[in-house]
């Protein structure tokens, strides 16, 4: 291990430059100073503030943090104070020249050159601008920095004060339903307005497992949110002031004169009339300058960095949203704009400058989580569609339990999809519910770091008392699952299967009656679970030769039944899920 106290005073001080004064690069900032007393620590920031909380932009936007202050964590004179740094906002970085070490910086009108022995890169990512016509109109906005959430609340505020009693109330339209888009809508809903929701995929929060999205969307619709999946944004025009239909529906008397200030058009035809129009489809990575300075780019246009940060050039390392990082499960290298992973490799950057042993960049699993209104959606590692996309090999395994003890009051149903491959290694997990979704995506964020298996899970030992979970905690239900399917003891079938199911098997259903008179399969035969051993007659003769494809409310009682096919010497298999999943799949049956 390299110990590094930093010169001593003696010796002329190391001059760190960081551009980009926000999550990774701050971390940085601070790390370093930590480890170098001496060291001159200069931050160039092209904004006008420093070390913000941006995660927290929609929550001032929502009003749940009142003080706009709140955001702020530090600014340049306290940094000064704290840690010996200089911080120039306002100074933008217009290029290295890494043959004498210098940048240049834009400040103002003066343009000046600043050497550095060591620079670390932290630009962050730049919104991604879809071709869009209208785009530049001033009702539409971003939320990505302190200005633009300072537009966007003062612009609610005029619309609140001035809208008339007998106009339509303010209305917005929220471009791309990814996590920050989502807290737009749960943003601006709070604040009185009426949403509208565009997203370009069939579902929302893309990166979610599909079968899990529909409990997002229908808790949008659920919140008044109008919700426009499959299509994309066209235009954005300025509205003519004339009665309008908001979001199909013509809102007030009918007589309304919409003062919206303008109209978005979709993909579809739609016309959506919208004060507000929000565009938040997604970043790259902000690697013009390393570009410029002839840095290694990947194919994704990120900043090529080792496992300590340090870019091509040896003075120069790089972090944050505008690196490649290594995918944990497929090995691919992305660019993963998550503020964990940049403040983590800010630090580890200012390790390896100080000349301390750094801890190689893990690769990154990716675990983010949202909140939509009442519903708490996660997730960590690879999903089914970048596994597949992968070709790697994966069983799925659904599950629907309790958030604690079933017999303890206030018990909440969760919905959980995890992925695990042929040998049992867990390599991905998703779930949405009201209730320790979070801590289960933890949990099983961790798992997949320290590379559990099935097995791993099924043996986890969690805190347990009624109101905090289960003697079996969903995570080793999980794992009691997968054990199941991956050694044959319950083969399952999927949702997405259903077609091949309904054409090749016999489907049995034994949920009770009541239940399968509220909605079916067409075509299965209902034999309540508890009836199953006296009428296994019936199933052998209506199946013949043909596999019996169980399924039930939520994947228990038809495993139950599927273990005492198979003990009769029926093959048997159990839908993944139950009724919950499948009718997250197939929505119309
Ligand atoms: P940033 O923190 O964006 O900092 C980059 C800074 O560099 C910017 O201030 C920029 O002005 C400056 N800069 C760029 N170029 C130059 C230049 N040439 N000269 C000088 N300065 C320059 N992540 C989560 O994990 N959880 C969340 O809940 C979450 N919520 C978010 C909500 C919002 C609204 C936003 C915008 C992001 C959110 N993120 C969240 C993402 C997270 O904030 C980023 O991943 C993280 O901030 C990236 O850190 P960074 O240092 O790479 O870039």
């Amino acid at each position: 291990m390299t110990v590094n106290a930093g010169p001593s005073p003696m010796q002329d001080p190391m001059r760190i430059v960081i551009v980009g004064g926000v999550a990774g690069g701050m971390s940085a900032a601070a790390r370093a100073r930590r480890l170098d007393e001496h060291a001159e620590i200069v931050v160039l920031e092209q904004g006008d503030y420093v070390s913000f909380a941006n995660c927290g932009l929609p929550y001032h936007l929502s009003g749940e943090i009142t003080q706009r202050d709140e955001l702020l964590l530090h600014n340049p004179e306290s940094l000064a104070a704290s840690l010996n740094l200089d911080v120039r906002t306002g100074h933008r970085v217009t290029g290295i020249d890494r043959l004498s070490q210098k940048v240049t910086i834009q400040s103002g009108d003066d343009t000046y050159a600043l050497p550095y022995d060591a620079l670390v890169l932290s630009p962050g990512a730049v919104a991604v601008r879809p071709p869009i016509e209208g785009l530049d109109h001033p009702a539409v906005h971003t939320l990505r920095t302190i200005p633009d959430v300072d537009a966007l609340r003062k612009r609610i505020e005029d619309l609140l004060a001035t809208r008339g009693q007998s106009q339509p109330g303010p209305s917005a339209v929220v471009v791309g339903a990814g996590f920050i888009g989502l807290e737009a809508v749960e943003a601006l809903t709070a604040r009185g307005l009426q949403v509208h929701l565009v997203e370009l995929a069939d579902h929302v929060l893309p990166p979610l497992d599909a079968e899990l999205a529909p409990l997002l969307a229908a808790e949008l619709t659920a919140h008044g949110v109008d919700l426009r999946l499959s299509v994309s944004a066209q235009a954005v025009r300025q509205a003519a002031a004339m009665p309008v239909t908001l979001g199909g529906a013509v809102r007030g008397s009918g007589k309304a004169t919409s003062p919206a200030a303008v109209r978005v058009t979709l993909s579809d035809g739609a016309t959506l009339a919208a004060d507000i129009v929000i565009v938040n489809v997604g970043v790259r990575p902000a690697s013009a300058l390393a570009l410029e300075a002839g840095l290694d780019l990947g194919p994704t246009g990120a900043i090529r960095v080792d496992g300590d940060q340090h870019t091509s050039d040896p003075h120069i390392w790089a972090v944050g949203d505008a690196v490649e990082v290594t995918q944990a499960i497929t090995g691919a290298r992305i660019p993963v704009p998550l503020a964990g992973p940049a403040n983590r490799q800010g630090r580890r950057a200012a390790d390896s400058i100080c000349g301390r042993r750094t801890t190689p960049q893990a690769s990154v699993l990716g675990t983010a989580i949202v909140r939509v209104f009442g519903l708490t959606a996660a997730t960590t590692g690879a999903n089914q569609a970048t596994l597949a996309r992968a070709g790697i090999a994966h069983e799925v395994v659904h599950i629907h339990p309790g958030h604690h003890a079933g017999y303890y009051p206030g018990s909440e149903q969760m919905h959980l999809v995890a992925s695990f491959a042929p040998d049992g290694t867990l390599l991905g997990a998703q779930g949405v519910g009201r209730a320790g979704v979070d801590k289960r995506i933890d949990i099983l964020a961790t798992a997949i770091r320290a590379g559990m298996s099935a097995d791993d899970l099924a043996e986890l030992e969690l805190a347990y008392a009624p109101p905090y979970g289960s003697a079996k905690d969903p995570v080793n239900m999980l794992g009691f699952v997968a054990q199941n399917v991956l050694s044959a003891t319950m083969p399952q079938w999927q949702a997405q299967d259903l077609d091949k199911a309904l054409a090749t098997t016999l489907i049995l259903d034994v949920r009770s009656r009541s239940e399968f008179a509220q909605g079916h399969i067409d075509g299965a035969l209902n034999i309540p679970h508890l009836e199953l051993r006296q009428r296994l007659g019936e199933v052998t003769a209506l199946a013949g030769k043909r596999q019996v494809s169980v399924y039930c409310a939520s994947g228990v009682r038809s495993y139950l039944a599927t273990r005492v096919l198979l003990s009769e010497g029926v093959q048997a298999r159990n839908l993944s899920g139950g009724w919950l999943t499948l009718q997250a799949v197939h929505p119309n049956l």
